[in-house]
């Protein structure tokens, strides 16, 4: 007896091209948008662990850079597009992590109209693109929807205290607007939602002279430079290692929670503070200097994360202590100066 079953004695036939594509078709298809840039290459990196997930990067590369990405070029699963997503985009995907928007206040600044255009225009393409295919969205909005808070620490039920026509603003209302079209789009066409505030990260593959605090100091103290604190230097951040931000963002996108939720590292350094601990673990020979500030820069910030731990079971793992060695030695063969 053969159990009732029928057993052909044919052999399974081998899967054709089409079979193929059937059999890719089959897997998860994950669009990132801002895939070639600090965070999102982490994510890509992430992601491509995982044999189910093809990923599909559409970037322009105006901060971000093809160099992030290198290490996936042949590979079947992974695809590369240059585009810029204030024009429609036709992929068919089941998911997409929206991270494409300049961060830094130096690059969102040196063209304000086109970073509002990305924050805005951007997100309603990619919302639109969510809607014809039906796939779930997250948005990598940012801890400077709260503006120049006057709640400490930041929890997500805080409106904000936002300039609307500062030097900023391109950025941090360009993000509000972001999470109003998320939420529209939600309520009236039940898209599946998900909306990410980000705090402060920093880690490897960082721009080396895009004017980020980390970035800066590190950079200073590799290349015997002064760390140019910007006044009063009392002001706080609280820095995330991009790892531990990687894993809350595919857990926000993994979980049921549409948030808005705080995803950042709640251990709070006021800018002294921080070019202390550079100088201390990088070159305590250098010199900390002070320099002027520039506008509408917040005083305080500091995520409150009950939401991410209660909701996604997410807390960071790497301190700067940490994290800080990890980021010198990419920085150090990037710039080309060996330690002493
Ligand atoms: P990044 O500048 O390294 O990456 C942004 C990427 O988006 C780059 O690769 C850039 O080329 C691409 N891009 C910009 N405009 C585009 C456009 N119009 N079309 C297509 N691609 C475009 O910045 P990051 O630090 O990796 O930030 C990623 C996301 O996280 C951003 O949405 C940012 O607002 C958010 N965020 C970051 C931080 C942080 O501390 N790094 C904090 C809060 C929020
Ligand atoms: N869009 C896109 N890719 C798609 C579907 C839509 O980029 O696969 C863009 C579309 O060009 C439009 C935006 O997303 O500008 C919003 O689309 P929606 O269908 O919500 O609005 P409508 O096209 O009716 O204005
Ligand atoms: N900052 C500084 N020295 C620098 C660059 C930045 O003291 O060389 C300060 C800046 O005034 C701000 C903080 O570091 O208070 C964080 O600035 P960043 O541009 O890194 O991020 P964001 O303002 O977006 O939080």
């Amino acid at each position: 007896s053969n159990g009732g079953k029928n057993i052909s004695s044919k052999p399974p036939p081998e899967p054709s091209p089409l079979r193929r594509a059937k059999f890719f078709k089959a897997n998860m298809r994950i669009l990132v948008t801002g895939g070639a840039g600090f965070i999102g290459s982490h994510l890509v990196d992430k992601l491509m662990e995982n044999e189910e997930n093809m990923v599909i990067v559409a970037d322009n590369y105006f901060t971000g850079s093809k160099d992030n990405l290198r290490q996936w070029f042949d590979h079947p699963r992974f695809e590369l597009i240059r585009h810029d997503i204030t024009k429609p985009l036709l992929v068919e995907v089941d998911k997409i992590y929206h991270l494409a928007c300049p961060a830094s206040p130096i690059f969102y600044k040196y063209n304000a109209v086109k970073t509002i255009k990305t924050n805005v225009i951007g997100t309603l393409n990619m919302l639109g693109l969510a809607k014809r295919v039906g796939a779930r969205i997250l948005l990598t909005s940012t801890s400077e929807v709260y503006g120049d808070p006057l709640v400490h620490p930041q929890t997500e039920d805080y409106w904000g205290n936002v300039n609307p026509i500062g030097v900023r603003s391109c950025y941090d209302e360009g993000k509000r607007v972001a999470e109003t079209l998320m939420f529209d789009y939600h309520r009236q066409h039940g898209i599946e939602i998900r909306i990410a505030r980000i705090f402060n990260t920093y880690g490897p593959r960082m721009n080396i002279d895009d004017g980020r605090v980390v970035s800066n100091f590190l950079a200073q103290a590799i290349r015997d430079e002064p760390l140019t604190v910007q006044l009063p230097g009392t002001q706080t951040r609280s820095f995330c290692y991009v790892a531990d931000m990687v894993d809350g963002l595919i857990r926000l996108m993994e979980g049921d929670n549409t948030g808005p939720i705080n995803i950042g590292n709640p251990s709070e350094f006021t800018m002294l503070e921080l070019a202390e601990t550079v100088k201390e673990m990088i070159n305590p020979a250098i010199e900390i200097i002070k320099v002027e500030n520039t506008p509408d820069d917040p005083r305080q910030r500091k995520p409150d994360i009950t939401k991410a731990k209660e909701l996604l079971g997410w807390e960071p793992r790497i301190k700067l202590h940490d994290g800080i060695p990890l980021m010198e030695e990419d920085f150090r063969k990037r710039i080309g100066i060996l330690r002493k």
